[in-house]
């Protein structure tokens, strides 16, 4: 049963220059218990995706159309208040690189327990002693409790605010690049951590990235985003293992394996296009090396094809 699904939700920043389509008509939906990843590179559209999920855009952006229903309850409608309540007890977020937000003065247990007393009826005592038990599930121990965060490494901050996301059982966690900026063997333990407290939190998971190889594993599914659009969709191992969509392929090709056979790498020519002014047609057509007359003037729809839904001519 579907605990998320987002339908045709568009948003758009309306600047001086003109209107960036961001987010242009996402369709997806997350059982629960699963955990799906959005890929693609900067700029096209994954993080205004997942800030949509929690009502976290803000002017000059704003959701000008779609549904986003969790647990049967329309997110875009919600009050002021409903969304506040949601926030960190129903649906948490790690944001990109938030280990460096994290308060340099006050103890890594007096940082979690705040998320609880701010959700739930309880004792300073009690939260502080849910926050220690917290940092054991993470894999940091209860004797690090009272340390600073800048007393411990990257990985461990990272551990941190993983704790702090889930303390109070939300039943959605986004994680937004949450391995970025890790060393090889910390990625691997922190995806590991996400995987343990997903089975032992029953976590429905959204991961944002965009190097699919690093969280290929992790995920059941993953959606290929580009520019405001998702271009393709599948099983994480059968995207991983076919790729349909050249851009999917091209990104694939772009990273190395995390583990696996080494390979040569291949950079994607160009960059993603501007969203206030994209190419007509396929807007990745300037960059696809498959690229014929109708990827410039026709816009590929998505459709069904041996198990992906893929938005390509080719396909
Ligand atoms: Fe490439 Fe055309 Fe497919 Fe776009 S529609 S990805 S330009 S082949």
């Amino acid at each position: 049963m579907a605990l998320l699904e987002v339908k045709n939700l568009k948003v758009y920043y309306f600047t001086r220059k003109g209107t960036a389509k961001a987010v242009d008509g996402v369709n997806f939906s997350i059982d629960k218990n699963e955990t799906l990843g959005l890929i693609g590179e900067s700029g096209c559209g994954k993080t205004t995706t997942a800030l949509s999920l929690m009502r976290f855009v803000t002017p000059p952006g704003r959701i000008v159309k779609g549904k986003i229903v969790f647990d049967g309850r329309d997110i875009i409608s919600m009050s002021n208040e409903e969304i506040r309540l949601l926030r960190g007890k129903e649906i948490s977020i790690v944001f990109q690189a938030a280990q460096n937000a994290l308060n340099p003065v006050m103890t890594i247990e007096k940082q979690i327990s705040e998320g609880i007393l701010e959700h739930e009826s309880i004792t300073e005592d009690e939260a502080l002693e849910r926050a220690k038990n917290q940092l054991n599930l993470v894999g940091i121990g209860d004797e690090r409790s009272k340390s600073y965060p800048h007393e411990l490494s990257g990985g461990m901050k990272q551990r941190v605010m993983i704790a702090m996301a889930t303390v109070c059982n939300p039943k959605l966690l986004i994680l937004d690049e949450p391995v970025t900026g890790l060393d090889v063997i910390v990625q691997r333990q922190i995806l590991s951590l996400i995987n343990d407290l997903r089975a032992k939190l029953h976590l429905t998971i959204v991961i944002i990235a965009h190097d699919l190889s690093v969280i290929a594993e992790t995920c059941d599914k993953i959606a290929v985003m580009y520019a405001g659009k998702i271009v393709e969709q599948a099983s994480a191992v059968s995207l991983y293992k076919n790729p349909m969509h050249p851009y999917s392929q091209a990104l694939i090709k772009a990273y190395p394996s995390i583990k696996g056979e080494k390979k040569k790498l291949k950079s994607i020519p160009g960059a993603p296009p501007r969203l206030v002014n994209p190419p007509p047609g396929c807007k990745f057509h300037p960059r696809c090396s498959y690229a014929a007359d109708i990827c410039r003037k026709k816009e590929p729809i998505i459709r069904e094809k041996e198990g992906h839904l893929v938005a390509c001519h080719l396909n």
